[in-house]
């Protein structure tokens, strides 16, 4: 059985994302979304409202599983049996970081390979930081979140404003 892991923040989870994940389910036996719980980055949504709004937002995709996970992506991956780490690339941007992290992952664990999808045309400008900064600013982001997302931007919207 080929197993591919699926790491990511997603805070929250996009279109962008989820576009990423149903094209792995088709190149792998079983796709785990594994949400990191440990990041250094400013979170919006907690834990578990990321859990809530990822497991939504691809249920209608049989061999994918969404777990969270602390550690090292790369120790996660190696308890899992996966072989495959998928990321997705954007622009050239993304290229550097993702680049060293390859590198560090596949030192860390030398049986994991990194698998970059390119990014959908339609939705290589989103990200989940722009996103939030639409949204939280009152912009729609109607087409580019699921709508369980859409729900709870809006609702983080209305207690960011009514503090
Ligand atoms: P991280 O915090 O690890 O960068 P993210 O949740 O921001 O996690 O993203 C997880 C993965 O999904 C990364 O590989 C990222 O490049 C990719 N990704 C994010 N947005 C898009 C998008 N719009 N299209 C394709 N891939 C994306």
């Amino acid at each position: 059985m080929k197993i591919a892991v699926y790491p990511g923040t997603f805070d929250p989870v996009t279109y962008g994302h989820i576009h990423i994940a149903e094209r792995a389910c088709q190149l792998y036996d079983k796709v785990i979304i594994a949400l990191a719980g440990e990041n250094y980055k400013n979170d919006l949504f907690t834990m578990e409202e990321r859990m809530i709004m990822l497991k939504e937002s691809v249920k209608h995709l049989e061999n994918v599983e969404v777990e969270s996970f602390v550690g090292l992506t790369a120790d996660y991956a190696a308890i899992k049996g996966a072989k495959a780490l998928i990321r997705g690339l954007r622009a050239v941007s993304d290229f550097e970081y993702e680049m060293q992290m390859a590198a560090m992952n596949r030192y860390l664990n030398e049986n994991l390979e990194t698998v970059f999808l390119m990014a959908e045309g339609k939705y290589s400008f989103l990200s989940s930081s722009n996103i939030k900064q639409v949204a939280l600013i009152g912009g729609s982001v109607h087409g580019l979140v699921p709508p369980i997302v859409e729900e709870y931007l809006k609702k983080k919207y209305q207690e960011l404003n009514y503090k």
